[in-house]
């Protein structure tokens, strides 16, 4: 995330409106919610009122009969309170799911659609941070932190109300306390709301490290690092609890001044009002209905200040969730995109294109760049690491815009057309295929996902992947692994070669890995392409020199810029480094 500038969010209840179109499909829950608030409240501020009738009616009737029918009465405001307290509940922790389940998809959704640049410059264990622990926070205000603050509210007013209308002298004279209350609620909630979202970040900080360490951990205990990553990610935990702290003390102090202003406050017109029922200008059972309103009074003020904590924690949270929603891909459809046939021709070309990545200004990875492949022919690429290879294919797929020239498919500029039907016309297999954490079988669907067994062993069988498949422990049933990693590099080379079958598509784009198989998958690989490239036009980034040998047109390419063209023969013969790069490359 861009860190570089921390825009304070001004108000956390502000941050939190951003909450509220997650709340407009739930409108039952949301007026279930506020229905039985009200009804609970009410039954709360009856208490008090049932308790004075008790103490001035009921103890003053010498029929015991009377007595009964108060404390019938009570049982009824307290059976009211019972089921209005349950209903509550169970409507608002049912919002805060369903909203944070919403949130959390939107959120998702959002992020799978933006722009290479931006995960190039943001760490996914961050990402997965915000996802999990944001709106696990979001999760717990809606469902009890909002509702707590809103039924605090209704309280507090209406016990206000209560204590004006039980003893006015008294409750003037609490009156004058308030502000004193409110004042330090105000100034420390601020705080807490930078701290919290600081403690957010640490948090994130942590779990993107985690989440690195456990994606390397072939390289981690290779190097027997197991120490220094432990320590690396005790660091972060460290820092995130040293955050923490910072914002607990300071909610703790915060809650420790308000309940000794709000007590003081209430023992002091307590003392007062006691005096006057001893002068007998006040009845008991009206201190004691005033001091029983003070105290639910008191106590949602309380559970105000505690909540306004963890609102503005919370608004930390959604500003943190907002700039994510708000980041923008600049790789996006035009307006009216131009359409493209059910199947392109596949006619590639690249016209003077220069690029940059993001931050790389001034080393364009690609200078004065053109290309022009025609439909069905077989180009390789080749030329030395950091050359521009992989750049031309992510240009192809439009991954990045080239900052000068343009990039067509069929003669449609690649910027006037929408990119996801753009790379509906182009397979890719990566150099390191990334298989998905689930079977055999769906691996190979996602080429394409209404394929039926048939096709799917059709495709495994053309890329040579049915043999090995077919011979694990549950065929293609069986489970690869995270990134696959139950299988060989080569294996999962062809289980990507299939994939591409699936799909089918016009255009090839071919990253050959460059680990050195066994001469027998070699061979296997070799035949899977050669079926896999029939009919379509290829682009291979290519490593071996069968690749180079079959492909109509070899580039060479260095530092961003053509350097030679040709067959292999007639760029031998040229020397020069092609030759170069033959001779230590292609020698097996
Ligand atoms: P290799 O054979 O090693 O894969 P390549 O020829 O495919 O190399 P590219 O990956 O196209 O090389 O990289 C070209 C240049 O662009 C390199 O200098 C590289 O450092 C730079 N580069 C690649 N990806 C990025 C990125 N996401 N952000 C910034 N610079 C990048």
């Amino acid at each position: 995330m861009n860190t570089e500038s921390p825009t304070p969010r001004p108000r956390p209840l502000a941050a939190l409106r951003a909450l509220l179109p997650f709340l407009r499909p739930y409108r039952a829950l949301v007026v279930g919610w506020l229905g039985f608030l009200v009804l609970s409240s009410s039954a709360t501020l009856a208490l008090p009122v049932a308790v004075r009738l008790m103490i001035d009616r009921g103890f003053s009737d010498q029929d015991p009969s009377g007595i009964d029918r108060w404390f019938v009465g009570l049982i009824a405001v307290a059976l009211v309170l019972a089921v209005a307290t349950a209903g509550r509940f169970f409507c608002v922790s049912l919002l805060g799911e369903k909203v944070v389940a919403d949130l959390r998809e939107r959120v998702f959704q959002h992020l799978l659609r933006l722009d290479m640049d931006f995960f190039a410059r943001t760490r996914a264990g961050e990402l997965i941070s915000r996802l999990a622990a944001d709106t696990e926070l979001l999760r717990s205000v809606v469902s009890s932190t909002l509702s707590v603050a809103l039924r605090s509210t209704v309280t507090m007013l209406g016990s206000g109300i209560a204590l004006l209308i039980t003893s006015p002298r008294l409750a003037g004279m609490a009156a004058i306390g308030i502000p004193v209350v409110i004042l330090p609620i105000v100034l420390y909630g601020r705080r807490v709301q930078r701290l919290a979202r600081d403690n957010q970040d640490r948090i994130a900080d942590a779990n993107a490290s985690a989440s690195e360490t456990l994606g390397a951990i072939h390289t981690v205990q290779s190097y027997v690092r197991e120490e220094h990553e432990a320590q690396r990610f005790g660091d972060a935990v460290r820092a995130s609890i040293a955050s923490a702290r910072r914002r607990i003390g300071t909610q703790a102090a915060l809650t420790a001044v308000v309940i000794l202003l709000v007590f003081g406050a209430i023992t002091g017109v307590l003392w007062i009002g006691a005096r006057d029922v001893i002068g007998g200008t006040l009845s008991a059972g009206t201190l004691g209905q005033f001091v029983l309103y003070a105290v639910i009074g008191a106590g949602s003020i309380g559970a105000l200040t505690e909540v306004w904590a963890e609102l503005q924690r919370a608004g930390g949270g959604m500003g943190r969730i907002e700039e994510l929603l708000a980041e923008r891909t600049t790789i996006e459809a035009p307006q009216n995109p131009e359409p493209l046939p059910e199947r392109v021709r596949g006619e590639l070309r690249l016209e003077d294109v220069t690029f940059h990545y993001a931050g790389r200004e001034n080393q364009p990875a690609l200078k004065h760049f053109n290309l022009h492949l025609r439909p069905g022919e077989t180009v390789a690429l080749v030329g030395p690491s950091g050359a521009g290879k992989s750049t031309v294919l992510q240009l192809l797929l439009r991954f990045h815009d080239p900052q000068q020239g343009s990039v067509s498919l069929d003669g449609h500029d690649l910027r006037r057309l929408d990119p996801r039907e753009l790379r509906r016309q182009i397979a890719l297999v990566p150099q390191n295929p990334v298989l998905f954490g689930t079977d055999a079988r769906d691996n190979l669907r996602y080429g394409r996902l209404d394929a039926d067994d048939a096709a799917i062993i059709e495709a495994a069988r053309t890329a040579e992947a049915h043999g090995f498949l077919s011979n694990l422990p549950e065929g293609y049933d069986t489970h690869l692994g995270e990134r696959g990693v139950r299988l060989s590099g080569g294996q999962q080379q062809r289980v990507a070669i299939a994939r591409a079958v699936l799909k089918d598509a016009p255009v090839l784009l071919l990253d050959e890995a460059t680990s050195a198989l066994d001469a027998q998958s070699e061979r296997d690989i070799q035949q899977a392409l050669e079926r896999l490239m029939h009919g379509r036009t290829t682009l291979v980034i290519a490593h071996r020199l069968a690749t180079v040998r079959r492909a109509d047109r070899i580039i060479v390419l260095d530092a961003g810029r053509i350097v030679a063209e040709g067959t292999h023969e007639e760029l031998i013969a040229q020397g020069g480094l092609y030759a170069e790069l033959a001779r230590l490359q292609f020698s097996a």
